[in-house]
């Protein structure tokens, strides 16, 4: 059983459903339902669409070819790596529709969508172990008791499943929270790059905000506008409306980015990073997505990543199926938490570090006004943000990345 029909959870019941598992998903929401997120997915994530065989050819998916970053006076263009490993494109597409194009395939590769189902609480045996949940359904809330064998929790930043049973945040990871909104911006939305902006300021402050503002073009005549911050322990996060409204009155009046072009309000939202739950598997419960925190601390991208672990959980889930319940079975799935560590471990403990030393108290400004002119430096940051490199590496820039994350000890990072 899945619960949450995001980008994690309906990845997740697609490789189950195409692994021959029986498999349901519940989801509170009907579809199609609105998600606070920038909707930008780097060539990694439509790697993940690719995998799952998604259309990505038609209407309403919109073509990137890199990123701008924009410093001062100053911009780079850093087109997305040619790479063996990864498309040369990202994409992006709102989560109005997205989630339900991911649900949807997931129901055609055979998994069993129950929409309006909203999970309350585990069910749990008398070992403690969870053997299904509680949940109210329709619109009445009527309850309802769903059991399984295993459970995926795929219910996001709240991640009430997995603190229900006692699976807590490490606050010592990086966390972070950003504004978003959409605006009418017919001179903005066909643009190719993925635009950020590096040189923003904490509201009524001359110090540098610690995180970024993006516009990412949609193609349909709107553009996703944000400005996201980490978190910094002690701290109180900055007024991010205010500093969305001082970055955007420094645009020009005829990209639209005002009130008269903006369509629909202004949302928030937290991004839990850097693997910040823990245990990722524990008592018959799986955690993937932002419920396990898999958000990049190096960038705040986190579809992919939900992607990702929603299929490696499904890879481990189906060959834990393949025993009977025991021993034998609980061996398997307590291996869960490995295969993440060998996907992101270094590379998310390098982060944490530069999110956390660096990144929260500075934001990108200080590092980029200083590479900005050094094509190779700046691609290579790129890379390092959007962990998109070929092994083993074609160039020196992969070799460059891959050895610094090589580097990285990996285990202190999910343990
Ligand atoms: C402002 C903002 C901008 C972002 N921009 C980007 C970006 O541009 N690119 C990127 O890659 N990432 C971005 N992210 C991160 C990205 O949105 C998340 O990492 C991603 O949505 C995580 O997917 P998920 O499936 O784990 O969780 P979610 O997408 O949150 O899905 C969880 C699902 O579970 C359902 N659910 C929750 N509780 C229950 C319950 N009790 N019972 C049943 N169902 C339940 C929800 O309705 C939802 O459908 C952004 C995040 C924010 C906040």
């Amino acid at each position: 059983m899945v619960v949450g029909a995001g980008p994690a959870g309906s990845s997740a019941a697609f490789h189950l459903a195409r692994a021959g598992v029986d498999v349901l998903v519940l989801e509170k929401d009907d579809f199609p339902r609105e998600k606070v997120c920038g909707d930008g997915l780097t060539p990694r994530g439509v790697h993940q669409l690719v995998r799952m065989g998604v259309d990505v050819t038609g209407e309403g998916w919109h073509r990137s070819r890199g990123m701008r970053w924009v410093c001062g006076e100053r911009h780079v263009l850093i087109d997305w790596p040619n790479l063996a490993r990864f498309p040369d494109f990202g994409l992006t597409r709102t989560r109005h529709d997205f989630d339900e194009i991911l649900a949807r395939h997931a129901q055609a590769a055979g998994a069993r969508l129950h929409t309006g189902v909203k999970v309350t609480a585990p069910l749990t045996d008398r070992t403690g172990r969870v053997v299904g949940v509680r949940a109210a359904a329709g619109p009445d809330g009527e309850p309802v008791e769903h059991r399984a064998p295993l459970v995926i929790a795929a219910d996001g930043a709240s991640a009430r499943l997995a603190v229900a049973l006692g699976a807590h945040r490490d606050k010592a990871r990086p966390m972070a929270t950003a504004v978003r909104r959409y605006f009418r911006s017919p001179t903005r939305s066909g643009e190719e790059y993925l635009e950020l902006w590096a040189d923003l300021r904490l509201p009524q402050s001359d110090a540098w905000l610690p995180g970024y503002g993006w516009i990412f073009p949609l193609g349909d005549g709107r553009v996703n506008v944000g400005v996201g911050v980490l978190g910094r322990r002690g701290r109180r996060t900055p007024d991010l409306r205010a500093a969305l409204a001082a970055w955007l009155e420094r645009t020009p009046p005829e990209w639209g980015l005002d009130e008269a072009g903006a369509d629909g309000p202004l949302r928030s939202a937290a991004l839990p990073m850097g693997l910040n739950r823990r245990p990722q598997y524990g008592r018959g419960l799986m955690l993937v997505g932002d419920s396990a925190g898999t958000i990049s601390p190096w960038n705040g991208e986190g579809i992919c990543q939900a992607m990702e672990s929603g299929e490696a959980a499904a890879e481990v889930a189906a060959l834990a199926l393949t025993r009977p319940a025991g021993p034998g079975r609980e061996r398997v799935l307590q291996s869960y938490p490995a295969v993440l560590d060998r996907r992101w471990g270094r590379y998310y403990r390098l982060g944490n570090a530069a999110a956390t030393y660096v990144l929260s108290r500075s934001g990108f400004e200080p590092l980029l006004t200083r590479i900005i002119d050094r094509p190779a430096l700046v691609d290579g940051m790129a890379r390092l943000l959007t962990n998109l490199t070929d092994d083993p590496s074609r160039d020196a820039v992969d070799h460059v990345v891959n050895t610094l994350v090589r580097l990285t000890p990996a285990r202190a990072a999910t343990r």
